[in-house]
């Protein structure tokens, strides 16, 4: 049992409760209307939560999925009533953030409706932010009703602008769709960001090019290592390209000014002077960025991953459905959270399998 609460210092910028400081303890039932953050053995507070409600997609990239998915059975997925009562259990235990991801989000069916029913918690004040990140494939159906329900910033996926690299690298994407659905989130006043994985040889000299068109419509853009998740058919250290090198590159073409803005992930920013706009870098596999994470990770089985770089994780879907009552479903997420590692150890190297077995479209990107 591990006591938290007396001498560490604990990051969250709200009250600690002696009851969320201590771990161990049994819980009680529902807290107060804003709880203190739950809080990890290396003070970390977890308030930020993301949701994979699907490993199926519409799309198969090169870098994520192998051209032959094995699927997960769908009897295996939580339902849409499922997953909403285990955010609701995250929310009142001070989690502040949701991101619903996948596999495609878009594409699973019903999914506006999971939206509807997590929006309640922005109305409440419960939650800070309900986001999505998104191929944006379907966006373009999609973001009038997803501006309605209070989703203010949207991640799209994108890692080239040419037409033919986007078909190889999606294998049967269509980048004027996409665009059409970028157009639509802005229409309806979503805020997009756009992520790029960096690809050695396929994008790299391209990303100039696409930082100047993404500031040019006022969208923020981030920058992706490959990270060695799951089997695909090449080899991940074909397409590697480190971001120290993507970075020397565009400081050729731009003046890249750092910034102090942090958000608690594996990203760092620069502010590009000559577009105004902001650049990220994630860099997982070559900067240790552990030490601030704020976040755990939920499969679309209900499985949570504590660390995006590591197996241990825990069954959330087995208390869910032994009892209508959240209490053992809320004592599981206490005892997982106790478990979170102090960080990741990808290594990227000519060695097979993957670094993890998991595809990014599982425990969701
Ligand atoms: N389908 C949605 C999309 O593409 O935005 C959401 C899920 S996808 C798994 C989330 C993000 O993970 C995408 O930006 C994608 O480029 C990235 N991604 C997938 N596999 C990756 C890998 N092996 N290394 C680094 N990023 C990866
Ligand atoms: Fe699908 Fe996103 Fe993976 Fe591409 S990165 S295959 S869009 S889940």
């Amino acid at each position: 049992m591990l006591d938290l609460s007396a001498d560490k210092a604990i990051r969250t910028d709200s009250e600690s409760s002696p009851e969320t400081r201590m771990w161990g303890v049994r819980d009680d039932g529902p807290v107060a209307a804003r709880p203190a953050p739950l809080v990890d053995p290396f003070g970390r507070a977890i308030t930020y939560l993301r949701i994979s409600v699907t490993d199926r997609c519409d799309f198969r990239c090169a870098y994520c999925m192998s051209e032959e998915m094995q699927f997960l059975p769908k009897r295996d997925l939580l339902s849409l009533e499922e997953l909403d009562r285990l955010c609701g259990v995250f929310v009142e235990r001070g989690v502040r953030k949701l991101r619903i991801t996948g596999g495609e989000p878009l594409v699973r069916r019903d999914i506006m409706q999971l939206f509807r029913r997590l929006s309640r918690h922005l109305g409440s004040g419960a939650l800070d932010e309900l986001t999505l990140t998104t191929n944006g494939s379907q966006l373009a159906r999609f973001a009038p009703e997803l501006a309605d329900l209070g989703i203010r910033r949207v991640n799209v996926s994108l890692d080239t602008l040419d037409p033919q690299k986007f078909k190889a690298i999606t294998r049967r994407g269509d980048l004027s769709v996409v665009l059409a659905g970028i157009e639509a989130a802005r229409n309806a006043g979503i805020k997009v960001k756009i992520n790029a994985v960096a690809l050695k040889g396929v994008n790299e000299h391209e990303l100039p090019d696409m930082i100047r068109w993404a500031h040019g419509l006022d969208m923020d853009m981030t920058l992706i290592e490959v990270m060695p998740l799951g089997e695909i058919e090449g080899d991940r250290t074909d397409q590697f390209l480190p971001l120290s090198v993507a970075r020397e590159g565009l400081a050729e073409h731009f003046t890249l000014t750092p910034l102090a803005h942090r958000t608690g992930g594996p990203a760092r920013y620069v502010k590009v002077e000559e577009t105004g706009g902001q650049l990220g870098f994630i860099t997982p596999l070559t900067h240790n960025f552990c030490e601030g994470c704020n976040r755990v990770r939920l499969t679309c089985t209900g499985q949570l991953y504590l660390c995006l770089g590591q197996e241990d994780s825990a069954d959330l879907r087995a208390p869910l459905r032994a009892s209508s009552d959240d209490g053992p479903v809320r004592q599981a997420v206490i005892d997982a959270i106790a478990r979170k590692p102090k960080g990741h150890d990808f290594v990227i190297e000519r060695a097979r399998p993957a670094a993890s077995p998991r595809h990014m479209s599982v425990t969701g990107g």
